[in-house]
């Protein structure tokens, strides 16, 4: 039986995406041959390239507007200490919401001065900070779109003429947003678009360059730039599994349409969690994020009953992360909103059975 998969990443891709990829791993497009054992180099894996670098533009709205997309490696994480290397020449502001903005801090520290202008750290991250101010003459400003542990999402961005570079590692494709606003996107493809291995980067070009250090090739944006994100050996499978994703989400209509699936999932989740008197959640309600939705039990003794009960319905990947507890549900572009009914339903059998 398919489970429904609640996982926060790796995590829920289309089962149409999972059976074309698994597929080209055996034989690619009737070729004799697997996608996996063929040249990057050929014209079937740079088609493959360049039409996933292609989608992330067409579905972003930044086509014609001075961007490119690239599939690298290394995860999210790499970006932490290759933002700083690309583009901090002097300090940077950093937006302290959640344990991958601290990491993020962490690693840009080791180039410059960088200055948190606001920190949820006081209250473990339940909250998006506010206010802040952004000085002219930082390099930059990073922040974290949506705190995949803690559940926080934020629903609108600072106005600010520095260039504004986002971790959306959790949320990218899944709502829409004046994308132009950022000079830099990069979200580990794990969580909404492929399997672990490619990290997205969509970078305006005219914020590279900027820089007196020298930068090694692989940590170098406009070196994967001008190669055309084929500097070395691409991650072939996790960039044709993400373009296999891209192309399932432009003909479900493009992020517009499934922002609306992600909101009534969303509202389904947490309607739940705020009439149940066996839940809490933990991010205050402004906050919530749509696609990681945090909370707890009220009563700690239902602990084994509710989680029993999980398992029979065939409901994976619910518990929280170490550092929140209670539980985490992740509602992905890929999940159907029956698997977040069966997770409500199994919700409000405890409330009925306690
Ligand atoms: C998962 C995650 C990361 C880390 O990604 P890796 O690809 O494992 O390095 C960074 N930021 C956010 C917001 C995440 O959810």
């Amino acid at each position: 039986m398919k489970k429904h998969n609640f996982s926060a990443g790796p995590s829920i891709l289309p089962q149409e995406v999972l059976l074309k990829a698994s597929e080209a791993v055996v034989d690619y497009n009737n070729s004799g041959l697997s996608l996996i054992e063929i040249s990057h180099r050929s014209k079937d894996f740079v088609d493959i390239m360049e039409n996933a670098r292609a989608l992330v533009l067409e579905l972003l709205g930044l086509e014609g507007k001075g961007y490119k997309a690239l599939f690298l490696q290394g995860g999210a994480s790499t970006q932490f200490l290759m933002v700083a290397l690309n583009l901090l020449e002097t300090r940077a502001g950093y937006l302290n919401s959640g344990s991958w903005a601290a990491k993020a801090i962490k690693e840009a520290k080791l180039y410059d001065d960088v200055y948190e202008v606001g920190s949820s750290k006081d209250a473990n991250y339940n909250y998006i900070p506010k206010g802040y101010e952004i000085p002219e003459d930082y390099d930059y400003f990073h922040c974290t779109s949506n705190n995949t542990i803690f559940g926080t999402q934020m629903k609108s961005f600072p106005k600010t003429n520095v260039p504004m570079v986002c971790d959306m590692s959790s949320d990218i494709f899944s709502r829409t947003l004046d994308f132009s606003q950022f000079g830099l996107i990069y979200a580990g493809a794990q969580k909404n678009m492929g399997p672990a291995g490619t990290t997205l980067v969509v970078v305006k070009e005219d914020i590279l360059g900027k820089v007196s250090r020298k930068i090694p090739s692989m940590m170098d944006y406009q070196v994967h730039i001008d190669k055309g994100s084929m500097y070395n050996t691409p991650p072939v499978f996790p960039i044709y599994t993400s373009m296999l994703t891209l192309e399932w989400l432009k003909n479900k209509g493009g992020i517009a349409a499934i922002e609306k699936e992600n909101e009534k999932k969303a509202s389904l989740m947490y309607s739940e969690i705020d009439l149940n008197p066996l839940f809490k959640g933990f991010a205050v309600k402004e906050d919530r994020s749509f696609m990681n939705a945090t909370f707890n039990l009220t009563n700690d003794n239902l602990k084994d009953t509710f989680e029993t009960m999980l398992k029979e319905a065939g409901i994976s990947g619910v518990n929280g992360h170490r550092s929140v507890g209670g539980y985490r549900a992740s509602m992905y572009n890929a999940m159907p909103i029956e698997s977040v009914k069966a997770l409500v339903e199994v919700m409000s059998e405890l409330e009925s059975k306690a």
